[in-house]
């Protein structure tokens, strides 16, 4: 099993970290030539989505990966990666995948005191949940599954090969969210 990490800008190396802890064969992948051989995982990490959407076009990353994940590779997707798989953002921002039927709000905690720590169940398991300038989920599609809740907001969602989440999983020491994403990719 080989995962592709994208590693163009922001929070990679601890998701590298995370996955090869589990055994895992990773790859980073900051140009074409990198997807060129075939992979089984993708992962999309936290930054900043605009900075990394405008690499992914200019390094002509963005409709091959597009491709891929609609003909159902397994992307786990954190923070600026769910940004960048929803469909719509609110405000009327472009997207860029928009491969997961769901809308989220950029910078949803507010940009000064946007970044905190909390315990919350994911798929029914308490996770902690670091949080920073994250985005949450306001609509999601009807056959999005919603994973975990904070304050009442949809922070965690799968869609298909398709797992999102507003937080930082690779910030903890839990690896529940690594292995939902090695199951599915096991199953596809
Ligand atoms: N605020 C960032 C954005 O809108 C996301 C922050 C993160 O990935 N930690 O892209």
């Amino acid at each position: 099993m080989r995962i592709g990490v994208l590693a163009l800008q922001g929070a990679f190396a601890e998701h590298i970290q995370k996955l090869q802890a589990l055994g895992t064969e990773t790859f980073e992948i900051r140009q074409r030539s990198d997807i060129s051989e075939p992979f089984d995982g993708l992962v999309l990490p936290g930054g900043e989505s605009t900075v990394i959407k405008k690499l992914l076009i200019e390094l002509h990353l963005l409709e091959p990966l597009r491709e891929m994940i609609r003909n159902g590779l397994p992307v786990l997707a954190t923070c600026a990666g769910m940004i960048l798989l929803a469909k719509e953002i609110e405000g009327g921002e472009d997207g860029c995948f928009q491969t997961m039927d769901i809308t989220v709000k950029r910078n949803a905690y507010g940009r000064q005191l946007g970044s905190f720590r909390c315990i919350e169940l994911f798929d029914g398991k308490p996770i902690e949940m670091p949080f920073i300038r994250a985005p949450y989920v306001t609509k999601a599609g009807n056959d999005v599954e919603i994973l975990a809740e904070h304050d009442g907001n949809i922070v965690g969602v799968r869609q298909r090969n398709q797992l999102a989440l507003a937080f930082h999983p690779e910030l903890t020491e839990d690896d529940t969210v690594y292995r939902i994403f090695l199951q599915m990719i096991a199953q596809s």
